[in-house]
């Protein structure tokens, strides 16, 4: 059987739809965020990134890097095995203590990545609690659906962000079934954030659990960085807050917070968790000190809540529609797969500036954009810049339509 053929006639499909993904080939440059070297098919360009999740820049921050090295220096490079057999190191443990306090919770539980966390609770939960009933945001990420789906649970989905739904949908299940709402703070692509203190009372009444996935917000809100259910002030009404250290945090990894009770039980029966080699203890260290500096410093919060009200102020400025939201997420609508590539290629060749063009499956179609983050790293003149070669694309593709 010729694979190959099967491999591609799918790809093709990919292709005519215009969601085939192309990958830029970067190379970040340390001390340069955001600028990063582009190895294109015209050689190797400096070009400014306009779309990376390392929100903050802490990803090159000297204490991170310093953290990172000295542990590499102390520990060597790998964790020698899963966190069950001769994985678990100290740096692990360290870093479980300062995500615990980060949230107000009494334990933590280190995972790979920030899916893998979302993945494994959330299964875990959903298949071993008996007649459990999963009440999912419709716009959770991909990684809860996936645990969601693979615990085999019953998924009630409830519309986007509406309480109300939540709620009438929350009353019409038996009262002795475990329920557990499972929702996001800052929802990735449309950047526009839960009302956490009325799910959360809702979910009260009704003796459910709460599951927080705060992967956008970790390090970003709250006045410790601990997210919007920190700067809302209802962490601690929250059962269970889960995050990543590959977003503000600069480095890799996601983890869940909770009682002593549900992480150990999770600790206790994810495969997600138990089969997989732990993460490098350096990424740990590295992590740490991530945290406890964006505990102690809003700088880089402050930093980056002014870039973003500057972009958001340019584009009004330049008349360029962007979605308004409440976060640090810049979304501009473009409506259709070819063209947002299209802009995007021009944005990288002739501009230096470098941003995705999101398609789908990661936004439903018909919905395609550019996504843009600001940084407290991003200057005003980068912001400028960027509000330039929108305009000027912007004006061409009027002269194009006018002349259509
Ligand atoms: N949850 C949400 C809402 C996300 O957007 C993402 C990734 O973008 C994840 C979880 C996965 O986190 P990680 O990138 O650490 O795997």
């Amino acid at each position: 059987m010729d694979f190959d053929a099967l491999f591609n006639a799918q790809l093709d499909t990919l292709k005519d739809d215009g969601n085939y993904r192309y990958f830029a080939e970067l190379e970040r440059r340390c001390g340069k965020f955001p600028k990063a070297a582009n190895h294109g098919e015209e050689g190797v360009r400096d070009v400014t990134v306009w779309c990376s999740n390392d929100y903050l820049g802490m990803g090159q921050h000297p204490k991170v890097i310093a953290a990172m090295c000295e542990a590499v220096e102390r520990t060597g490079t790998g964790a020698g095995g899963t966190r069950n057999i001769s994985g678990t190191n100290h740096d692990h443990l360290l870093l479980e203590r300062e995500l615990a306090d980060l949230h107000g919770k009494e334990a933590a539980l280190l995972f790979t990545s920030g899916y893998v966390s979302n993945w494994a609770a959330l299964s875990t939960l959903g298949s071993r609690l008996t007649d459990c009933v999963i009440l999912s945001d419709a716009g959770n990420h991909a990684s809860m659906i996936e645990g969601i789906r693979h615990s085999r649970a019953t998924k009630v989905i409830w519309k986007h962000n509406d309480v109300a739904d939540l709620e009438a949908k929350l009353a019409a299940l038996p009262t002795d079934v475990p329920k557990i709402v499972a929702f996001e703070s800052v929802y990735s692509m449309d950047g526009d954030v839960a009302p956490i203190k009325a799910i959360v009372e809702v979910a009260e009444k009704y003796g459910a659990m709460t599951y927080l996935d705060e992967v956008h917000a970790v390090g970003m809100y709250g006045p410790r960085g601990g997210g919007v259910s920190e700067r809302d002030g209802v962490a601690d009404r929250i059962t269970l807050i889960e995050g990543t250290l590959g977003k503000a945090f600069g480095v890799v990894g996601g983890y869940i917070t909770g009682s002593h009770a549900l992480c150990d039980f999770i600790r206790s029966f994810a495969s997600g968790f138990i089969f997989t080699t732990a993460l490098p203890p350096a990424v740990a260290a590295a992590a740490r000190v991530s945290i406890a500096h964006l505990k102690q410093s809003e700088l880089e919060r402050a930093g980056q809540r002014r870039q973003v009200a500057r972009l958001r102020k340019a584009l009004d400025a330049a008349g360029i529609p962007h979605m308004r939201n409440g976060s640090h997420i810049v979304p501009v609508l473009i409506g259709d797969p070819n063209k947002t590539r299209m802009l995007a290629d021009y944005l990288m060749r002739e501009w230096d500036i470098y941003v995705q063009p999101i398609n789908y499956p990661t936004v439903p179609k018909g919905t395609e954009r550019l996504r843009f983050t600001p940084s407290p790293l991003h200057t005003d003149e980068d912001i400028d810049y960027l509000v330039s070669a929108l305009s000027a694309l912007w004006r061409q593709c009027a002269l194009v339509h006018a002349v259509a």
